[in-house]
């Protein structure tokens, strides 16, 4: 008898300004077994931001203390401020047989590579730096010396990319989103993710090549 093994991490990374955010709420409206991971962060809330929902805002105590307690899967100072993903929250999403998908940057996802939970790396770029640069300044959020340095910042980045398992190019946005949906169901789909006792072959244990 051949049955699921439980379900995985979904990592999107993406320079600021490359389309993240809105790829992945695409991508959970359309999915029935996905879950957003809420990080923790030490920024302050932005415009419509709400705490529990769109991240769990802490003082910097409050997370040095769940650094301390292990509480976090990854964490990384991202722009000066703290982020981090709870541990806790993804174990129990994950048991209940759903996937998680989150939103991290390229030093949180670095940080889960030797881990007991299986996971897929996907990073978003966009087309090119000038595509960039003119969605950060459509994006009307940043002063030109915050966009430049931010330029910088995904320069630096994409150097990083050979530690993703996929690369998507957010060129246009229902193509993007339809290709992250084909990475989750294609990893859906991976000969790992399925248990088979009868079939000793398919249960060499290895997550990842
Ligand atoms: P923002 O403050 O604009 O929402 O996010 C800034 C950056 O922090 C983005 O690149 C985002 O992916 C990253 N980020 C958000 N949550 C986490 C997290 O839990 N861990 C890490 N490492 N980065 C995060």
């Amino acid at each position: 008898m051949i049955e699921k093994k439980a379900h995985f991490l979904i990592i999107l990374s993406a320079p600021s300004g490359g389309g993240k955010s809105t790829i992945l709420n695409e991508v959970l409206k359309q999915a029935d077994d996905i879950d957003y991971s809420v990080s923790y962060t030490t920024r302050k809330p932005r415009g419509e931001e709400q705490n529990g929902i769109h991240y769990h805002f802490v003082n910097d105590e409050e997370f040095q203390q769940r650094i301390r307690e292990g509480d976090f899967l990854e964490h990384a100072n991202v722009f000066g401020k703290w982020y981090g993903t709870s541990i806790s929250f993804i174990k129990r999403r994950l048991a209940a047989g759903r996937h998680v998908i989150m939103d991290i940057d390229v030093q949180g996802a670095a940080q889960i590579a030797v881990t007991d939970i299986p996971y897929v790396k996907i990073f978003i770029l966009p087309p090119s730096m000038e595509v960039l640069r003119d969605r950060l300044i459509k994006r009307n959020t940043d002063t030109m010396e915050e966009i430049e340095k931010r330029l910088q910042i995904a320069s630096r980045e994409i150097t990083r990319i050979c530690l993703y398992d996929y690369l998507v190019i957010n060129d246009e946005l229902d193509q993007a989103v339809s290709e992250v949906a084909a990475i989750i169901s294609a990893e859906t789909n991976r000969v790992q993710r399925y248990i088979a006792p009868d079939l000793q072959f398919m249960n060499t244990g290895e997550e990842h090549d």
